[in-house]
């Protein structure tokens, strides 16, 4: 029998919300059993998304600082929970499965027989959530796709945010993982269709974190650049969460395996809850009718239109521009969509977005 521990767990990673944030179903509990001790899911149902210290925490949950601390630095190391440093006083956090959580597990991209398991709970618990409760539909977005800036047609106006060498400067200390859902799906056996597995970026405090915790590498800025455009050429999406300043990790997806867009790909008009307010336009003097553009398009947004032009549709379009940095021809350049949401400035402003969305 579930114990209450685990049942209480379901309620709080409903509320941290995100894709598969929680369900009542038999493979919920098999997944974070396997995930944390009863002692842990005690300690993690007491900690909030905003940071707390050991101290606080001990309050809330009747005991001592000494063993709390101890849950937490085992948490922390594996992946259970937020950790940042200040003034000097670790501060801990709630995570939601993603981004987070899931992630955290497979960093390192080992594979142990721990991490194949989690890979094959991970899986299961997402068959039932949905058919459980169907498709969660999504009323905010809470990530959005960045655009290639280098296919970005000359005379729109760039916002900085939309540029992906911004988050890169911003910060000195980046770090790099391996990419959960292309990692989990080698692990359960799949075909990964070639797509590269070291691309996951972390900046600031929380890329300190994943280099001493679990297993990430720091990286110049340099080394990031280069990852971005291995990225660009194997026509990975650039994404991170839909915000311009609180911008910590930049997410390099492909069509097959990434949880966030095989969930956007369920959502009946898929370019309107995830893109990057561009999108692209065919120079019909230069474009041979190929077709690689085609095939490129992670949401197959595009098809061979009238005049033998590829014939965008906006309702499943990105906006990412992997039809543009993998056209022979360089026949296609990103342009401004017009009629989209600004995306949202800091993580408060997308919370109270996203609560505005699904009242
Ligand atoms: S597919 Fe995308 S969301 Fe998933 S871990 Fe890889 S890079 Fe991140
Ligand atoms: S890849 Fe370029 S040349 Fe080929 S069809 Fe697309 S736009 Fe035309
Ligand atoms: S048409 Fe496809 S590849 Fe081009 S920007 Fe839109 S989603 Fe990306």
């Amino acid at each position: 029998m579930t114990q209450p521990v685990y049942r209480q767990l379901l309620e709080v990673m409903k509320s941290r919300g995100g894709p598969y944030a929680g369900a009542d179903v038999p493979e919920f509990f098999a997944l974070v059993e396997a995930l944390f001790s009863p002692r842990e899911a005690e300690i993690n149902n007491a900690l909030l998304r905003k940071p707390a210290s050991a101290e606080d925490i001990a309050v809330k949950v009747g005991r001592s600082v000494e063993e709390v601390r101890a849950v937490l630095e085992g948490m922390a190391d594996s992946g259970l929970c937020g950790v940042a440093a200040s003034s000097g006083t670790l501060l801990y956090q709630g995570l939601p499965f993603m981004p987070g959580l899931f992630e955290f597990q497979f960093m390192d991209g080992k594979e142990t027989g721990r991490q194949m398991r989690i890979a094959r709970l991970i899986q299961a618990y997402k068959q039932a959530h949905d058919a459980a409760g169907g498709v969660q539909s999504i009323t905010f977005p809470v990530t959005r796709v960045i655009p290639v800036d280098r296919a970005i047609k000359v005379g729109n106006v760039i916002h900085t945010y939309d540029q992906v060498m911004t988050y890169i400067q911003k910060y000195d200390s980046i770090a790099v993982g391996t990419c959960y859902c292309r990692h989990a799906a080698k692990l359960r056996g799949e075909d990964i269709h070639g797509m590269p597995l070291q691309v996951c970026l972390w900046f600031g405090s929380i890329a300190d974190n994943l280099i001493d915790r679990l297993g990430g590498r720091r990286i110049t800025k340099e080394e990031a650049r280069e990852i971005l455009d291995r990225s660009e050429e194997a026509g990975l999406i650039h994404m991170s969460r839909n915000t311009t300043d609180d911008i910590d990790f930049m997410c390099n997806c492909d069509r097959w395996h990434c949880e966030v867009v095989t969930h956007v790909l369920k959502q009946p008009k898929p370019g309107l809850v995830f893109n990057s307010g561009y999108q692209p336009a065919f120079d019909p003097e230069r474009c041979v009718a190929c077709q690689t553009c085609i095939e490129r398009c992670p949401p197959q947004a595009l098809t061979m239109g009238a005049g033998r032009l590829p014939a965008v549709h906006l309702d499943r379009c990105f906006g990412c521009g992997a039809c543009a940095t993998g056209c022979p021809e360089s026949a296609v350049a990103m342009e401004a969509r017009t009629g989209l949401p600004a995306p949202p400035r800091t993580v408060r402003e997308l919370a109270a977005a996203m609560q505005r969305g699904a009242a």
